[in-house]
């Protein structure tokens, strides 16, 4: 959550295609002018400043349902799980601390992670799916892939949304439960009210005192989306896709200018920075699950 009042965010929120237009081209001079952060500036220029410069993505991370730990059963090894790894992130040349993980270890520093030994499934419900969304969602998956290392797969399309009583297996108990990428609104999903664009999140399980991830859910609000490609772009649509899946595989919200896993979007933003791929690689070294 950010510190803008609330009705400077409703009056952003409801702005229309030509005022945000205007607002971005303001948005653009502000930035070229005056480099310095907002928590440089007085109180009022400030909360100016961040309706300006910034585009909430998320408030807070998936706390319902799913996450916390679900200690039933593993299912049978997946079919299609090697023996290694198969990928592994890139070396780091910059080391950079600027990352949160969402969960760590117990008593641990060391974050939650998928088995970087087996494929994420994914399916995708996309009721409210923007022009393109399949294909903007593999481009985003590329950039979770090149930076972590870990195998996402689109199995393809579902018409099952979310509810809150998903398991992390299936019914019979032999699969993992794909991860469900829900393009939806906030009609169907409060929790996309206001400038909300989406969140996300995975479920961990444990055994023998070690969590990984098994499956998740990415919530994307369809028509904030589609505003924001008809606006500001593909890259910047895609961009609020990276930062949820980058929240799917592990990592939370950084106050570091540069990062797209800020909690707002920064303006212009539409690549990692440097503590994104320290932490998505992070991410990506994490250990098999020994079935
Ligand atoms: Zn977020």
């Amino acid at each position: 959550m950010h510190d803008v009042k609330g009705s400077l965010l409703e009056s952003l929120t409801l702005a229309d295609a030509r005022r945000r237009r205007r607002l971005n081209r303001l948005l653009r001079k502000m930035a070229r002018l005056d480099p310095v952060p907002p928590s440089g500036l007085s109180p009022r220029r400030r909360a100016m400043a961040a309706v300006l410069l910034l585009v909430l993505l998320l408030v807070g991370v998936w706390r319902l349902g799913l996450t916390g730990e679900d200690r039933a059963g593993f299912p049978d090894r997946p079919a299609d799980a090697q023996a290694r790894p198969i990928g592994n992130p890139p070396s780091q040349e910059v080391t950079s601390t600027a990352f949160d993980f969402l969960q760590t270890q117990p008593g641990s520093s060391e974050p939650v992670t998928y088995d970087p030994c087996a494929p994420i499934h994914l399916v995708v419900d996309p009721r409210t799916m923007v022009d393109k969304g399949m294909r903007m969602l593999e481009e985003a998956a590329d950039e979770i892939r090149a930076a972590t290392g870990l195998s996402l797969v689109v199995d393809g399309l579902t018409d099952t949304g979310a509810s809150p009583g998903r398991t992390a297996t299936s019914a019979d108990g032999s699969t993992w439960t794909p991860v469900l990428v829900s393009w939806t609104d906030p009609d169907a999903t409060p929790r996309l009210g206001g400038m909300t664009a989406g969140y996300a999140g995975s479920t961990a399980v444990e055994r023998d005192g070690h969590r990984w991830y098994v499956t998740g859910v990415v919530m994307l609000d369809g028509p904030q989306i589609q505003q924001t490609l008809a606006t500001d772009g593909w890259t910047a649509a895609r961009s609020v896709l990276m930062h949820e899946l980058g929240h799917l595989v592990g990592l939370g919200h950084v106050d570091a200018r540069g990062q797209l896993m800020q909690p707002t979007r920064e303006s212009g933003l539409d690549a990692w920075g440097d503590g994104d791929r320290a932490g998505l690689a992070a991410v990506g070294r994490g250990r098999c699950i020994d079935y």
